[in-house]
């Protein structure tokens, strides 16, 4: 039985890193699983119970966000030009002083549906008041891996409340949300913090989402004060012995890499151009990593530093950047970028089984990009239009397991002005900034 069916779409496939379009194709759809994928004409479309014509759009996995801090878009646009110590100590650390759990509600589905626009159906975030993002989760009918930020500096008793959380919502919204433990950083959580934070991620069968080696000064730091990097910190406190995420590792030395490689549970970079770029981080060198088997996935970062949640961006630097860093225009190739894009996301995202790809048996995450525009004709290559040449606003429809979330640019989950109107009485307040009320402070 096929429950929708999406007609005469250009399907991208990614297998062993070369990508190919099918085209003129249909993909059926029973529950929230992909049953099919033919020829336009083989399935007949009398028995289905929906269907979309794509007509020349092409059909992609829906993106999955590495890492976020998604209601963080509330203060998009505040902390410019600045460096990290200011953006962190001046800006982000005094903000959130003011942010309460309603805030977190409302910023999450702010940012749900700008994700949702880019076509963005999963993400890992990594932020406060956890709960609430989850209602919001649970209400936009996207993904997402979800963790309750911790700092060390408020106790040990946090690594249990935040495993109540992630007990709580583990498998909610018939499995959409999952869940993650989130302890800040190395230089946020001393080494006690992390090997209880790593115990009780292996207790509950869960695992860790960590900032770790944001700049080369984070290694510099580490190794002069200890003499040991970031990651050789986190490895020693057991944090590779469960799945990990690991936000940036820009500062990773030739030895952590071999760390990472061979790590006993699977780790997985999350890799956030923009905010590299903006910040004037660097970029590290994918094309080394991924040569080691390390999983390398797109991130946006939280708003404040990446002001959009747009992975079409972070795709696009992704690739650029790697020609920069290795001096070597054939890397990152175009292939590479979006599989990089998708099923390398889907591994660091801890579902590569089931998502990343449009294939039989994989959950029905998929996106429709209109390739109509002037900006992509004439369409010589879709691939290098994917990359190079696509914007959010190309995404016309979006499917996240088997329900249509946006149609023909129309959210049919969250509704823009209520949370327009709910979040424009808070920002006087959340725009707040007082050099007294800092939650953390930048000091590696
Ligand atoms: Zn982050």
């Amino acid at each position: 039985m096929t429950d929708l069916l999406i007609r005469r779409v250009n399907v991208l496939q990614l297998r062993d890193e070369r990508a190919s379009i099918l085209a003129d194709h249909d993909i059926g759809i029973s529950g929230n699983r992909i049953n099919a994928i033919e020829p336009t004409g083989t399935i007949d479309p009398s028995g289905a119970k929906k269907v979309i014509d794509a007509d020349g759009q092409a059909a992609l996995p829906g993106f999955i966000n590495s890492h976020a801090h998604v209601a963080m878009v509330l203060w998009r646009g505040m902390g410019e030009d600045v460096n990290l110590e200011t953006w962190f100590n001046d800006y982000i650390w005094q903000l959130e002083a003011n942010l309460e759990p309603e805030d977190v509600y409302w910023g999450m589905q702010l940012g749900l549906l700008e994700m949702i626009e880019a076509g963005i159906t999963a993400v890992s975030d990594h932020y406060w008041h956890m709960d609430y993002a989850a209602r919001g989760v649970e209400k936009a009918g996207t993904r997402a891996l979800l963790s309750q930020a911790m700092f060390g500096a408020n106790g040990l008793g946090q690594i249990d409340e935040t495993a109540g959380f992630a007990q709580r919502w583990d498998g909610a919204a018939g499995g959409r949300i999952r869940t993650i433990l989130g302890p800040h950083a190395p230089y946020t959580c001393d080494d006690e913090f992390l090997r209880a934070s790593a115990k009780k991620a292996d207790e509950i069968g869960s695992g860790i989402h960590i900032h770790v080696a944001e700049t080369r000064e984070q290694t510099r730091a580490s190794l002069s004060r200890r003499g040991q990097t970031p990651i050789e910190v986190l490895n020693v406190c057991g944090i590779f012995e469960v799945p990990t995420i690991l936000a940036h590792a820009l500062g990773a030395t030739p030895s952590d890499h071999e760390i990472l490689a061979d790590a006993q549970a699977p780790v997985g970079i999350a890799h956030c151009p923009k905010t590299y770029a903006k910040l004037a981080m660097g970029f590290n060198n994918l094309v080394e990593l991924r040569a080691l088997g390390i999983a390398v996935g797109l991130g946006t970062d939280g708003a404040v530093s990446n002001n959009t949640l747009d992975l079409w961006e972070a795709m696009r630097l992704t690739a650029l950047g790697q020609k920069q860093v290795t001096g070597d225009a054939e890397n990152l190739t175009i292939a590479q970028a979006l599989t990089i894009a998708t099923q390398e996301s889907a591994r660091v995202y801890g579902q590569a089984e089931d998502l990343g790809d449009i294939a039989p048996g994989k959950l029905a995450d998929i996106i429709l990009v209109d390739l109509s525009g002037t900006h992509h004709f004439p369409l010589n290559s879709v691939t290098a239009s994917l990359v190079y040449n696509a914007r959010a606003g190309d995404v016309r429809t979006v499917i996240c397991d088997g329900q249509i979330i946006m149609r023909e640019r129309e959210h049919l989950t969250l509704d823009k002005d209520e949370i327009m109107a709910n979040i424009s009485p808070r920002m006087e307040r959340l725009r707040r900034r007082e050099n007294t009320g800092n939650i953390q402070t930048y000091n590696p």
